[in-house]
């Protein structure tokens, strides 16, 4: 068994007691790599010390869009002194977790709106794959992205909520999605079919540790172990073998991430 979580936040809290023997038990349950995603630059910081620390912890660093705040000048230079001093570093893969979230408040659009643009901006001068949040913001999500010079960025819609224009983007272009926990959760007959549309070979999957832990162990603390039953729910969606669908899926993260499988 080989599993590749793209996307934990191990830098959380939750695990200052018992990190150590959390990433063990996931190793010694078929969790391969696991890519640590920021959102905020303490977090970047933080990520890139636990890369250092744990041999198949890779990460990405940026800035969440609930973090933005009126210090974008001062955060995203920042954030390019980080990218900068790491660029050479092989465990960096992408700029994320970045994006948009109307959810809880709607009053910092265009603050996001510009978080996210100089964000994505950063990717491609360093040529970086990225990760993205969006929530609740999905059209103004897809009026940005649809510009061309966003084309060729590899992007992964992370937690992926499926609507007609982000599914529209993912088919038409290099884009991928990634799929957690909530698959396991009740979903309309509407997000099961755009779901259902995105060929395998589009989707990476992850946990979003320590939060969205999949039905059956909903409500705890998420660990990289549990993506078993996101791949299980995928296999079943998919109508394909869940041996196949593992080896699919590390692949996938492997080739998206650029990471060379030693
Ligand atoms: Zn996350």
């Amino acid at each position: 068994m080989k599993i590749f979580d793209t996307h934990a936040h191990y830098d959380d809290d939750r695990y200052k007691d018992d990190l150590d023997f959390v990433i063990k038990d996931n190793k010694n349950n078929g969790v391969e790599k696991i890519v640590n995603a920021s959102y905020s630059l303490e977090s970047s910081i933080k990520s890139k010390l636990l890369a250092d620390r744990y041999e198949n912890i890779y990460f990405a660093i940026g800035i969440h869009p609930e973090e933005v705040n009126n210090n974008i000048d001062r955060d995203i230079l920042e954030l390019e002194n980080i990218l900068k001093e790491n660029i050479n570093n092989q465990k960096l893969v992408a700029v994320g977790e970045i994006g948009l979230d109307y959810y809880y408040t709607k009053d910092t659009k265009e603050l996001q709106k510009e978080y996210f643009v100089r964000q994505l901006n950063l990717a491609i001068k360093y040529n970086l794959p990225v990760i993205i949040h969006s929530r609740d913001a999905s059209s103004d999500m897809y009026d940005i992205l649809k510009d061309e010079k966003y084309k060729s960025i590899n992007i992964v819609f992370h937690c992926f909520q499926p609507t007609d224009d982000i599914t529209k983007l993912v088919l038409d272009r290099n884009y991928m999605v990634g799929l957690g926990g909530n698959i396991t959760y009740k979903r309309s007959e509407h997000s099961l079919k755009l779901i259902q549309k995105i060929p395998i070979e589009k989707i990476i999957a992850e946990t979003d540790a320590p939060y969205m832990s999949p039905i059956p162990v909903r409500g705890s603390r998420n660990e990289s172990k549990n993506i078993k039953y996101i791949i299980e729910k995928i296999a079943e969606i998919k109508n394909i073998e869940i041996n196949v669908v593992e080896q699919t899926l590390y692949n996938n993260s492997l080739r998206f991430f650029k990471i060379n499988n030693k």
